[in-house]
C-alpha cells in the first residue's frame, strides 16, 4: 500500500465531508448570527489577591444557535477568522463591551476594567485603534476602562506590527493584556518593546498545579518575569483553593476563575458583584 493512495483515500475519507457540510453550515449561520441577535456575552470577573476586590471582567462571546444549540467561541471564532466576519463580530463586541461598562460605572459599581478579545485578523486590520477611539468616544467611556487581550501568538505573528500598534492603543489610554501567556513563542527582547500592562498566565498550567512540577515552575518563572517588568499578571483557570493557595505564595497579583464565578451573562454578573462587595 503507497503512500499515494492513502492520502487520496483520506480525501474521501466521509466524516471529513461531514465535518465540512458542518463547518458551511455553521458559517451560513453565522453570517446571520448578528442581525438576528443570536451573540450574547458573558462576564467574568478578574479578582486581586492583595485586595481581593474585583479588579476587572472578561467579556467572553456565546452563539446561541436555534439548531446548533450553544456553540463554543473555541468553533466558532475559527470560522469567523477564515470567513471574515471576525471583523463585524469582533466590532460588535467591542460596541456590546464597551456599553456594559458604561453602564456598570453609571450604576454606580465599583469601578474595574472591561477585558474584550481581540483576534489575530482584527490587530491586522488597519484602522482597529481608530476604531477603539471612536467606539470609547462614542460610548462616553474614559479609555482607561477598557483591557484588550490579544494572544501571545497573535503578538508574536509579526511582533514589529504589533510594536506600533500597541504603541497606538497605548496612547488612547487602553490597557493591554497578553492572553494565553506560555503558550507560544515569546522572546524577552519583543515583550520589553511591547507597550503591555500584563501578562495572563494560561490555564493549561494553572490546571497542572499540584500535580506537575514543571508547570508550577513555569508559573513561578512567569510571575517573576511579570515583576521584574513592573506588569500585572493574571491567573485564569483557578478553580480550586489549591491553586489559589499556590498562585498567592508566588506572588501572582490576579486570579480569574470558576473557583470565584464562571463567565455569567450581565444581569447574573451584576448580582454576583453585589453579593461580593457585600
Ligand atoms: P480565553 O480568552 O483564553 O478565555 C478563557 C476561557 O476559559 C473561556 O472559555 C472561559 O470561559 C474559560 N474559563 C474561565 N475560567 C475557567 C476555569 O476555571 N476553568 C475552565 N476549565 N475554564 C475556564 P470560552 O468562553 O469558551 O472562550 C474560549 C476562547 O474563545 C477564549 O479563550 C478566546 O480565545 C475566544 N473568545 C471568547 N470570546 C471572544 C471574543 O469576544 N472575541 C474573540 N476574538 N475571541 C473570543
Ligand atoms: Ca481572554
Ligand atoms: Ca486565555
Ligand atoms: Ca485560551
Amino acid at each position: 500500500c503507497k503512500q499515494g493512495s492513502r492520502n487520496s483515500y483520506r480525501f474521501f475519507n466521509p466524516e471529513m465531508q461531514l465535518r465540512s457540510v458542518r463547518q458551511v453550515q455553521m458559517e451560513n449561520a453565522l453570517r446571520k448570527a448578528l442581525e438576528r441577535e443570536q451573540l450574547r456575552l458573558f462576564y467574568q470577573p478578574q479578582i486581586s489577591l492583595t485586595t481581593g476586590k474585583v479588579v476587572g471582567i472578561e467579556a467572553l462571546i456565546r452563539w446561541q444557535h436555534p439548531e446548533f444549540g450553544l456553540v463554543s467561541p473555541m468553533e466558532f471564532i475559527p470560522l469567523a477568522e477564515e470567513s471574515g466576519l471576525i471583523l463585524p463580530i469582533g466590532e460588535w463586541v467591542l460596541v456590546t463591551a464597551i456599553q456594559q461598562m458604561k453602564n456598570w460605572l453609571d450604576q454606580g459599581i465599583a469601578p474595574m476594567t472591561i477585558a474584550v478579545n481581540l483576534s489575530a485578523v482584527q490587530l491586522r486590520e488597519k484602522n482597529i485603534a481608530q476604531i477603539v477611539r471612536q467606539l470609547l468616544e462614542e460610548a462616553n467611556l474614559p479609555a482607561e476602562y477598557l483591557e484588550l487581550e490579544l494572544t501571545e501568538t497573535a503578538a508574536m505573528s509579526e511582533p514589529e506590527k504589533a510594536i506600533e500598534l500597541l504603541d497606538e492603543l497605548h496612547s488612547l489610554g487602553v490597557s493591554i493584556a497578553i492572553d494565553d501567556f506560555g503558550t507560544g513563542y515569546s522572546s524577552f527582547a519583543y515583550l520589553t518593546r511591547f507597550k503591555i500592562n500584563k501578562l495572563k498566565i494560561d490555564q493549561s498550567f494553572v490546571r497542572r498545579i499540584g500535580t506537575h512540577t514543571e508547570a508550577e515552575v513555569i508559573i513561578d518563572s512567569i510571575i517573576s518575569l511579570t515583576q521584574s517588568l513592573n506588569l500585572k499578571t493574571v491567573a485564569e483557570g483557578v478553580e480550586t483553593e489549591e491553586h489559589l493557595n499556590f498562585l498567592r505564595e508566588k506572588g501572582c497579583g490576579e486570579v480569574q476563575g470558576y473557583y470565584f464565578s464562571k463567565p455569567k451573562p450581565a444581569e447574573e454578573i451584576e448580582n454576583w458583584l453585589r453579593e461580593y462587595i457585600k
